[in-house]
């Protein structure tokens, strides 16, 4: 079937909706510009929910003098809190201490250290970290986050799980956050505003015709094709950034993207704290370890080139080899295969500024305008979950450039949906919850809550007792909250919610996702019968 999306021609067509799509078009809606945005698959199912989660500076980024980087990203670590302190919150990650500690050789750092001190010959010292860490401290304004401190491991409980030749570490602050929910709830807060959203739904070509572009997209699901219209093209694919240039608009352009593909992998809990581990190797590359959904840790990541966008980036064997490695340098525990019950990787859609090596490859944005075809393109390289709303407003500025927009920068300071609270109420509105829903579970409220802000509330509506959710699918994943994300967050399928809207896919057995899945295949289908 050919359909003309109902001939209106939006502002911005939005290709891609993982966080930078989703982050332009709400700004762009809340601007009062008209959006549209197509996502192929789910939102998210791409690079923006197989992060390693972190609102973070980038520490290792200081090494390669990408100060304007790392200060936007730490300033933003805080705005980006209090706007959602449901799903982000603040972590200390502890950095032990070692002689052995290299630099990656290509560094600026080591570089420079290799002429002025040649006998650190390409070790970190510890001088240097902790000359990093003030700065980290002190570069990007810290109102909510504490300041670095040192730690003693031979006391600190922060020790236990570690070797003993770790004796001494440093302990500075970052921010965690659910990456995919995080997309998501910049597409329901865009939609909101009166952006289309519109998954599932595949670019296949785009052309200009006069001054606009002439969008055609195919339903994933049912094959059906439909035309758009639009004034601005906004290409936020990600990893296939340069597939749209190439292939879909067939423009003549010499940007190039640098694909590298980064792996997690997730164990059962290590250790009983809830600090993070910053782990530097002998190689200069770094790792993390972080306490994950309650029960699990979290390792990663790797850094490997990779080839093709169409290829699904999995992790290989010889990337889980070097993080249970890596992770074996630190912990007493000696981690081996039979340790990992996940795994997940993604590939980072970097601008490839010709650095040698993956790992030095710049994790900074570039956004490229491109007139060459009659309507402007805006194409977008590279970029971080935690700069995703500094770089929509960069986005915008470009858009400006060429289009009406009235309404100036807005995002800062605007809760997404169900974070109209403070920073530090999360135990409190746990607490509110189990009050008024007094079959709800300590952990259950807080997960909720986590998810859901102060939206759980109207997620478990006039609920008194647990069985007045409907079906229980398991791990305290009912009908109610399954209902709430097919109707509000765009879920269709079993894998859209238990690995993207929550984590419970690590808790659920293969039945219970098949019956999630079943259940859900039949209410699609009802509700399609009901619109
Ligand atoms: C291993 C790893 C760890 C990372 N850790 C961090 C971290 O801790 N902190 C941090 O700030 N950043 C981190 N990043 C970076 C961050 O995840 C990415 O920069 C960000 O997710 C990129 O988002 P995006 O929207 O550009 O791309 P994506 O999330 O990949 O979105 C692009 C979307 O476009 C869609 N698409 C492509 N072609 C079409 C088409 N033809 N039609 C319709 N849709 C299409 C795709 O399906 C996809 O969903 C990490 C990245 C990786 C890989």
């Amino acid at each position: 079937m050919d359909n003309r999306s109902e001939n209106t021609v939006s502002d911005l067509f939005v290709i891609g909706g993982g966080i930078n799509g989703c982050g332009i078009a709400r700004d762009a809606a809340g601007r009062g510009l008209s959006v549209t945005l197509a996502e192929m698959n789910d939102l998210a199912s791409a690079t923006s929910s197989a992060s390693t989660k972190l609102f973070h500076g980038g520490l290792r980024y200081l090494e390669y003098f990408e100060f304007r980087l790392v200060r936007e990203a730490l300033i933003e670590r805080e705005t980006l809190l209090r706007a959602m302190p449901h799903i982000s919150w603040p972590m200390r990650f502890v950095l032990p201490y070692h002689k052995d500690m290299r630099f990656e050789a290509d560094t600026p750092t080591s570089k420079l250290l290799a002429v002025v001190m040649p006998w650190t010959k390409g070790r970190r010292p510890a001088w240097l970290i902790r000359l990093g860490l003030f700065l980290y401290d002190h570069l990007g304004g810290r109102k909510i986050l504490p300041a670095t401190s040192t730690l003693d491991l031979r006391d600190a409980p922060e020790g236990a799980p570690l070797q003993d030749r770790f004796v001494k570490a440093y302990e500075y602050s970052d921010c965690w956050v659910e990456d995919s929910r995080l997309v998501i709830l910049n597409a329901r807060d865009a939609e909101a505003r009166g952006a289309r959203i519109m998954t599932r739904t595949q670019v296949t070509s785009a052309v200009c015709e006069g001054d606009l572009w002439r969008i055609e997209t195919r339903d994933t699901e049912t094959g059906d094709t439909t035309t758009h219209f639009a004034r601005m093209l906004i290409n936020a694919a990600g990893p296939w950034v340069g597939d749209i240039i190439q292939t879909k608009v067939r423009l003549n352009s010499s940007e190039g993207v640098r694909l590298v593909r980064g792996s997690h992998i997730v164990t059962r809990k290590l250790y009983d704290h809830d600090k993070c581990y910053f782990f530097q190797g002998t190689d200069g590359r770094i790792i993390f370890a972080i306490p994950y959904e309650r029960d699990f840790t979290l390792l990663g990541t790797t850094d490997a080139e990779h080839a093709d966008p169409s290829l699904t980036p999995e992790c290989k064997p010889e990337e889980r080899d070097y993080l249970l490695n890596f992770a074996n340098e630190y912990f007493k525990q000696q981690l081996s295969d039979d340790d990992i019950v996940w795994t997940y990787s993604g590939v980072r859609p970097l601008y490839d500024d010709g650095a040698s090596s993956a790992t030095a490859a710049t994790r900074d944005y570039t956004l490229k305008v491109d007139t060459e075809s009659g309507a402007p393109m805006l194409n977008v390289f590279g970029g971080k979950i935690t700069t995703y709303r500094r770089l929509a407003e960069s986005a915008l500025d470009k858009v400006g450039n060429h289009l009406t927009v009235e309404k100036g920068r807005w995002t800062a300071g605007v809760p997404l949906p169900g974070g109209d609270f403070p920073v530090d109420g999360v135990e409190d509105l746990s607490a509110a919850l189990r009050r008024d829903y007094p079959f709800l579970g300590a952990d259950w409220a807080l997960r909720l809550v986590r998810a859901y802000g102060t939206e759980a509330r109207e997620m478990l509506g006039d609920a008194a007792r647990a069985e007045d959710l409907g079906v229980e699918f398991g791990a305290t994943l009912t009908e109610a909250e399954v209902r709430w994300l097919m109707t509000r967050e765009y879920a269709r399928c079993a894998d859209d919610v238990i690995w993207r809207r929550n984590k419970l896919g690590l808790r659920l057995d293969t039945p219970q996702v098949r019956a999630l899945d079943e259940w859900m295949g039949e209410r699609a289908g009802q509700m399609a019968a009901a619109e």
